[in-house]
């Protein structure tokens, strides 16, 4: 605990210094304006004992001063004020409060009063810290509450809500730039067949390790990996035409093979593998919304299905004509 006197009067300076110490409270003295900005600077003091009068300026506008820097710095500061005046007139008091200041003391001071004061001040002071300090420990929450509410719990991935907010803004994108966007949906092969045979901690084994395969293919910082739920996963890739897309289902599809999970039930291999739909569209040209890019994504999906599994099949709407294709 330290206090700033600043007060022009040498012997009122003195006295107040050793009521002070004598509360065993450190103090640093300024006889004038000047002195009373480096003190407040240097000193770091926890209350102002501020004289009206000085030869410099007015207390006042040392009061204005320091409010004027505790809102530019954004650390939210804020040191007690109490004004040291000679006469109790309601128009000195009200002037004191609008300036910045917190409290007043009539002078002759009384050492009991000054003490009494500097309690109150103190109490204030601890309070204010103790809720900014809260306010420290919500953000702090409510930022992690945040990053869990748009995750999968299983995998880590982005979750279904995280991924239509994504792909909402995306789209939104894309229409005004004139970009393609494309999606890809991914759905593991005969999964049920997998949690049948190895049981279903190995199927969550499985699809966190499936998860982290398509970290590995869709790389750039915009695209979004997420759980669309049960074995099923999309990936957003905002501006990327076709071709790219198709290249980076392919790359989700190696990447998942290449975890060797045994399948020993699947007609695809017998290895954990996933079919994949690609979709692209211009948004501009496009009939429909980012709703009908997924549904049109999950028709591709669905004829990998059909063809017989592991395998990408992709749409490419920016070619006017839609129609499904795919790689061997
Ligand atoms: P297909 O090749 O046609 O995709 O066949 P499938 O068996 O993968 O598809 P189906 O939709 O019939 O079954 C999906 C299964 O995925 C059902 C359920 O047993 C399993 N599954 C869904 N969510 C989870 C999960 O969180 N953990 C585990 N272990 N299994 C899950
Ligand atoms: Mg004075
Ligand atoms: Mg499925
Ligand atoms: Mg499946």
């Amino acid at each position: 605990m330290r206090i700033l006197i600043v007060e022009d009067s040498t012997p009122i300076r003195l006295y107040l210094a050793k009521s002070i110490a004598d509360l065993g409270i450190d103090c640093i003295q300024a006889k004038t304006g000047e002195e009373a900005f480096a003190g407040y600077r240097q000193g770091n003091p926890d209350v102002i004992l501020l004289d009206i009068e000085l030869p410099d300026m007015s207390g006042f506008d040392i009061a204005r001063a320091i409010r004027a820097e505790e809102s530019r710095t954004d650390r939210s500061d804020w040191t007690p004020i109490i004004f040291l005046t000679g006469m109790a007139s309601d128009e000195s008091l009200a002037a004191g409060i609008a300036a910045g200041g917190d409290d007043y003391l009539v002078k002759p001071v009384s050492a009991v009063v000054l003490a009494a004061k500097i309690t109150a001040m103190q109490r204030i002071r601890h309070m204010r810290e103790q809720l900014l300090e809260v306010t420290r420990q919500l953000e702090v929450a409510n930022l992690k509450l945040h990053a869990l509410a748009a995750a999968d719990g299983l995998t880590g991935l982005a979750n279904r809500r995280h991924l239509d907010e994504q792909l909402d803004r995306e789209w939104r994108r894309a229409h005004r730039e004139d970009n393609a966007i494309s999606v890809i949906m991914i759905d593991v092969d005969h999964f049920k067949a997998f949690n049948d045979t190895y049981g279903h901690q190995h199927g969550d084994d499985c699809l966190r390790r499936v998860a982290g395969a398509l970290g590995q293919g869709a790389r750039r910082p915009g695209d979004l990996a997420a759980r669309y739920g049960g074995e099923e996963f999309a990936v957003v890739l905002p501006t990327t035409p076709s071709e790219g897309a198709r290249l980076v289902a392919a790359g989700i599809k190696n990447a998942i093979a290449a975890l060797a999970i045994e399948h020993s039930k699947s007609s695809a291999a017998n290895h954990v593998t996933a079919s994949l739909g690609v979709a692209t569209a211009l948004p501009r040209q496009f009939t429909g919304d980012q709703a009908a890019l997924l549904k049109l994504a999950d028709q591709a999906l669905y004829e990998a299905k059909h063809r017989g599994r592991n395998r990408v099949v992709w749409v490419d709407a920016t070619m006017g004509q839609v129609r499904l294709a795919s790689a061997a």
